[in-house]
């Protein structure tokens, strides 16, 4: 087992987005940051879908598959609403391994295939190890081990799973929706383009085997035929619909990202908040350890909540409503315009 004596400032837990964006900050400010990743390298399942609403850098431009310009929601009836956006998709991989190459640039030194295991006293053990540290960042996604051994529930969650499809016929700029008890209990289908020729199709669901809905919806349809292509790539996870946790600090440990419940329960998006978290703790960490005041990490809860916990609870309280109306396609017809980001009556009530 091999015993890191040395004492980190902080151990990050998750090499995501919420855990490379927090290692960077605290790095760029010369503290020592270790990050713990399960993973041999970056590979979270996601679609990939960034809106451009938030000033974001891009790490590499290279990892763009496309550019959004619009959403088109199809109701169960197949009639559809479209709302014109600004995002772009990139290769999850590849985006975080953007963001990892950074923290690591900045200073972070990145232990890959290194799970955390136990919190004990003044750091963390992992497989392989132990580590010191004097505040702890669990950014270790839905299934946070940091926060379950914090004494933290489980989350409510989602689970989704996508191909990527080639040879098929996406619209230009366009993701689409498809909203459809039949194909997507509890959530919903989506396109994403990725080239003239591929796209990737995936589906979340509150009940049920999410692949054998995508099967159903890519082949057992007239309508979807279009996306009927060749199967690159499978992948399936999941993700938080139970809004914010109770609480994001505990003493010295911080949720950051998915681990603290920071994705959309109705869109399941999580990848701009789980960087504007990171953001925010990064800065937090980084006043704390200035000033050698443990007390000030509570900040970072008063500020996310200030930030996030608006949308958030809305979002909860959709869902919740969304839950009802997936009892039929009629009631998910009628009520959609109010359950839906891209509609007026979604920000209306
Ligand atoms: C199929 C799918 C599609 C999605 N599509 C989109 C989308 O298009 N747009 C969007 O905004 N969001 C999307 N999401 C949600 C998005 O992926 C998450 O909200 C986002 O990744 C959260 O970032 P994070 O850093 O908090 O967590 P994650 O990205 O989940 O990162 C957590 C990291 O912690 C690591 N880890 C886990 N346990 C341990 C442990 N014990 N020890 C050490 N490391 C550990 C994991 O390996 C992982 O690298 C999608 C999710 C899924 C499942």
């Amino acid at each position: 087992m091999g015993i890191s004596l040395m004492e980190h400032d902080v151990i990050v837990i998750g090499a995501g987005p919420a855990g490379s964006v927090t290692a960077a900050l605290v790095a760029q400010a010369g503290f020592c940051v270790l990050v713990l990743e399960k993973n041999n390298s970056c590979r979270s399942p996601c679609a990939g879908y960034i809106s451009n609403n938030i000033n974001m850098e891009i790490p590499d431009e290279s990892v763009v598959q496309s550019r959004i310009k619009k959403m088109r929601t199809y109701f169960p009836d197949l009639s559809f609403h479209d709302f014109e956006l600004n995002g772009f998709v990139v290769d999850r991989s590849s985006f975080d391994r953007g963001l990892s190459g950074k923290a690591k640039d900045e200073g972070a030194r990145i232990r890959w295939g290194s799970p955390l295991q136990e919190i004990v006293p003044g750091g963390v053990k992992f497989r392989d190890g132990m580590a010191q540290g004097k505040i702890i960042v669990g950014a270790d996604g839905v299934f946070s081990k940091t926060a379950s051994l914090c004494g933290f529930e489980k989350q409510k969650f989602a689970v989704c799973a996508q191909y990527h499809l080639k040879g098929i016929k996406p619209l230009s700029q366009t993701c689409e929706i498809f909203f459809n008890k039949e194909f997507a209990p509890g959530g919903y289908v989506w396109i994403y383009p990725t080239g003239n020729d591929s796209a990737k199709a995936g589906v979340g669901v509150t009940h049920g085997y999410p692949r054998a809905y995508l099967e159903k919806f890519i082949s057992g349809t007239p309508f979807s035929a279009r996306f009927d292509g060749r199967k690159t790539e499978y992948i399936a996870g999941a993700l938080p619909i139970g809004g914010l946790r109770e609480k994001l600090c505990c003493g010295n440990v911080l949720l950051v990202g998915d681990s603290a419940g920071m994705a959309d329960p109705v869109t399941g998006a999580g990848i701009n908040n789980a960087m504007l978290a990171g953001e925010i703790a990064g800065k937090t960490i980084v006043k704390a350890l200035e000033s050698n005041d443990m007390e000030i990490l509570s900040e970072y809860e008063t500020k996310i909540r200030r930030l996030l916990g608006k949308p958030i609870t809305r979002a909860l309280e959709k869902r919740k409503m969304l839950d009802v109306c997936y009892a039929s396609n009629e009631l998910l017809q009628e009520n959609l315009p109010e359950l839906w980001v891209t509609f007026r009556q979604y920000w209306e009530i």
